[in-house]
């Protein structure tokens, strides 16, 4: 009796082994893979190469003060940085650490004013500048029948280290002598562009717009192909990180 169940014993151990070692090896290449993709447990990563801000709905946070500082991730935030910083070395100081306003929200209603130029400002791609800084000049400027201002900013040292001596007819300052840093040119030199003024802007000072400036739209299609690039790129990574353990279950189990 004893050996009969002595035999029946070793045949449920045998049994034991090969379960107990299949088990093993699927826990252990489950583990492996999840250490391995983490973004199946976490979600993917959306990171970008700005190095600027945080990402929030695929808008960056800009360390800027304005009501939401928030600009299109890719070119958007890394021109507004190049020119910020250019500012800071040529004119002496950081004028677009504040900003009027900057992305407005998706469901704000629109101003009765320039809706084109407050869509832009709800798809990130504009930023208007802080035009109570008393160190803005705005000079008038006529092109193609419609009217402009140029911006330049007071050098913060006037010793002839920063920009170019002037004798300006402002709209905002009257005449003035000084040491100038154009911003207007060095905001379209990296791609940003001004808008012209609304109709009537004689009767309303909101509809000047000098203190706007937007993504040429050759930057901001690209914006556009480089989020669609990353949106498939991401998708597919997705589908690989998935299609791995699949395929390693079918090998096993044969299905
Ligand atoms: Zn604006």
């Amino acid at each position: 009796m004893e050996y009969e169940t002595n035999k029946s014993d070793g045949r449920e151990k045998r049994w034991h082994i090969p379960v107990a070692a299949l088990i093993t090896f699927l826990f252990t290449v489950i583990s492996t893979f999840l250490l391995m993709n983490s973004s199946v447990l976490f979600g993917p990563k959306v990171t970008t190469a700005d190095d600027v801000g945080t990402i929030e709905d695929n808008f960056c946070r800009m360390a800027v003060d304005a009501p939401s500082p928030y600009l299109r991730c890719g070119s958007p935030v890394k021109l507004f940085e190049k020119l910020r910083q250019n500012v800071i070395a040529t004119a002496g100081f950081d004028f677009l650490a504040k900003c009027g306003d900057m992305k407005r929200h998706e469901k704000a209603k629109f101003s009765k004013l320039g809706v084109a130029n407050d869509s832009k400002h709800k798809i990130g791609l504009a930023f208007d500048y802080n035009q109570e800084d008393d160190r803005v000049l705005i000079v008038r400027e006529y092109i193609a029948g419609l009217t402009y201002w140029r911006t330049y900013l007071r050098c913060e040292k006037q010793d002839g280290t920063c920009g170019v001596r002037a004798d300006l007819d402002t709209d905002n300052a009257g005449r003035v002598s000084a040491y100038f840093f154009d911003f207007t040119n060095a905001a379209e030199g990296v791609g940003w562009e001004r808008i012209p003024a609304q109709k009537g802007w004689e009767y309303s000072w909101k509809k000047k717009e000098f203190w706007h400036y937007q993504l040429k739209s050759s930057f901001s299609e690209r914006t556009e192909a480089t989020a669609d690039t990353k949106k498939d790129r991401m998708q597919k990574e997705m589908t690989s990180t998935i299609a791995i353990p699949l395929h390693l279950l079918k090998k096993i189990f044969g299905f």
